[in-house]
């Protein structure tokens, strides 16, 4: 197969898959884009050593491809000599690092090279985390079954609806029956978590059990875990536990989290106690919560108002998969907020994070058409702050203040709790699963050290512990020892930027990033075929850089630059080459520039010849 035919192909599978955005000629462009980077890809494929991967023999091999050193695009792959399983295909929104792209997915590549041995995919939970990367990665490893809970599924299924052409084999897991899959055994457990249907997974092989956490947090009092979790970790802890892969997340704080309960608490007393109308901010993911939230008001006798496009689809799936059981009439349109006195409203509202369009943001900037905030309305931001949106969450923090008669946030009183356990929970599951090997996941590498170093300080031997890096191979041999394999797999970032689906394309990122930075400066400049000199002034067209109108002695300057560069360049040249003279000029122009003014535009020469 030539370059060529690798790179099409590449992007018309990838543009069956997602959303066409943007005018046909901007695909067009990107797939001359592709064509040219891609060269790249192809190369980096060829020399990668793939092949110098011993594998996997008498033993047990794990490998997470995403989700260590990061939080977002989880997942995990568990393997033996004769079967493969995923657990988790998750997605990471994206951040300035790569400007322009969509998401970032785990790099998939081990797995395409080992399709034949794979028994399924495995899912934990629904958010995003764990689900978002499916309808992109699932052709590339041959479309595995995928297993999960019920709740899970539907939500799958739901994501799918925005794709075409895509079709997931999904089964719905029976938590009482094992599942065979080649010669594996798959077993799950209930955990507690923000969104229901959380589970663990056991997979069982002949040298012991892989045991994955899920995100969880343990529903607890004061410290003690109930009798609910007791029971099902004793459970999990009867078996040959191997090694326990578990959610990092929170580690880096000590004790118990706030147990759900007591927010649910808090809560019933503000929608209570509050005289006039209530906003409750809070994110789409925390099922369990807006579902307590609906029930609370039910039997106070409250009318709920739903704003925000994600809080409805999810509330939809609660209902559809029977966790959302409420009256018809205690949720009522928007429209008819005016039918009820002010203290029987409650507006369960996206945007906590300070999302400029989401409904809470406008609200809080009286942009929102029905809901007008008055001194006389409180607001509840049952949320925590998501790192990076501080400043946003400040913003909306702010507007609310000026508006509103009153705001009550996490740090004012309980009305947010994690859905991860903190490490005195984390310790504590793991002494109960007492596996032989443990490999803290999900979170970042400040997170998944803290969650080793709690660990081990309780007790578990220091040797038995891996801290994993994205692609690290771990081998467990005959259920005894611990083998960390030298080569990697490729653990790249996949990224999803706009319609296609590849590594990093390193030139593009560039390019938006130095746009980002520095701006773009483009020179249209008019040479006379004969002569080899320019017809008249070049015109000069920049984007921000530096603003045009006071920097006439700037351009003015770089004119004369271009002008010689082209004159020198073209200089006893017969026929002119264009490229010649264009790369000239963006080198003398972008040096000059960046004398000048210490930034680098991206410099963009058109020459057009009479
Ligand atoms: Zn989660």
């Amino acid at each position: 197969m030539t370059q060529k035919e690798i790179t099409y192909s590449n992007t018309k599978k990838s543009s069956k898959k997602t959303k066409k955005t943007g005018p046909r000629r901007f695909q067009r462009k990107r797939q001359r884009q592709q064509a040219t980077t891609s060269k790249k890809m192809v190369h980096r494929k060829s020399t990668h050593a793939l092949r110098t991967i011993p594998e996997i023999k008498d033993g047990v091999r794990i490998i997470p491809l995403g989700g260590v050193e990061e939080v977002g695009r989880n997942m995990t792959v568990v393997e033996t000599e004769e079967d493969i399983v995923i657990i988790d295909a998750g997605f990471q929104f994206v951040s300035e690092e790569a400007p322009g792209v969509d998401y970032i997915l785990p790099n998939t590549r081990y797995l395409e090279e080992r399709k034949d041995k794979i028994r399924a995919l495995l899912i934990t939970h629904g958010h995003l985390d764990h689900i978002g990367g499916i309808p992109f990665i699932i052709d590339r490893i041959g479309n595995p079954p995928i297993y999960t809970a019920e709740l899970t599924s539907i939500m799958i299924k739901k994501r799918a609806e925005e794709f075409i052409g895509v079709k997931h084999n999904i089964n719905v897991l029976n938590p009482d029956v094992p599942l065979t899959l080649g010669k594996l055994k798959i077993r799950t457990f209930p955990v507690t978590h923000s969104i229901p249907d959380s589970t663990g997974i056991v997979i069982e092989t002949k040298y012991g059990n892989v045991v994955l956490s899920g995100d969880l947090k343990l529903e607890h009092n004061d410290g003690i875990p109930t009798e609910e979790e007791k029971k099902v970790f004793e459970k999990v802890g009867k078996g040959n536990n191997l090694i326990l892969i578990a959610d990092s997340t929170n580690a880096e704080r000590t004790g118990f989290s706030i147990p759900e309960q007591r927010v649910y608490d808090t809560l019933e007393d503000i929608i209570k106690s509050t005289k006039g109308r209530l906003i409750i901010g809070t994110f789409a993911s925390q099922f369990e919560r807006m579902i307590k939230i609906i029930e609370i008001c039910e039997s106070l006798g409250k009318k709920i108002i739903t704003e925000g496009r994600s809080i409805k689809t999810n509330l939809e799936i609660a209902e559809k998969a029977g966790r959302l059981k409420s009256k018809k009439g205690t949720l009522i349109p928007i429209q008819e907020i005016e039918d009820y006195a002010p203290d029987r409203i409650v507006i369960l509202a996206t945007g906590a994070q300070g999302e400029e369009f989401a409904a809470l943001m406008r609200i809080a900037t009286g942009r929102h058409k029905f809901i007008k905030m008055t001194n006389r309305d409180t607001v509840v931001l049952s949320s925590s702050v998501i790192p990076g949106n501080e400043i946003s969450v400040q913003r909306l923090k702010d507007n609310l203040y000026r508006h509103a008669g009153k705001v009550i946030h996490y740090r004012t009183s309980d009305v947010h709790s994690t859905g991860h356990g903190n490490s005195g929970e984390l310790v504590w599951i793991n002494k109960q699963v007492g596996a032989k090997f443990f490999m803290p996941a999900y979170g970042y590498y400040s997170m998944t050290r803290s969650h080793a170093d709690a660990v081990i300080e309780s007790g578990f031997p220091k040797k038995d512990v891996v801290i994993a890096d994205n692609g690290t191979i771990i081998d467990i041999i005959k259920g005894k020892d611990m083998v960390i394999q030298k080569v990697s797999a490729p653990a790249g970032p996949m990224m999803v930027d706009g319609f296609s689906i590849g590594d990093v394309q390193d030139v593009v990122i560039r390019d938006r990033k130095s746009l980002a930075q520095d701006g773009m400066f483009v020179v249209i400049a008019t040479i006379n075929l004969k002569t080899g000199k320019l017809r008249k002034s070049p015109d000069i067209i920049s984007r921000g850089f530096v603003y045009l109108r006071e920097s006439q002695d700037l351009l003015q300057q770089t004119r004369l630059i271009i002008k010689k560069s082209v004159e020198q360049s073209t200089e006893g040249m017969h026929p002119i080459n264009f490229d010649y003279i264009k790369s000239n000029i963006t080198d003398t122009v972008s040096a000059f520039l960046f004398q000048k003014t210490n930034k680098h535009p991206i410099v963009i020469p058109v020459l057009l010849g009479v």
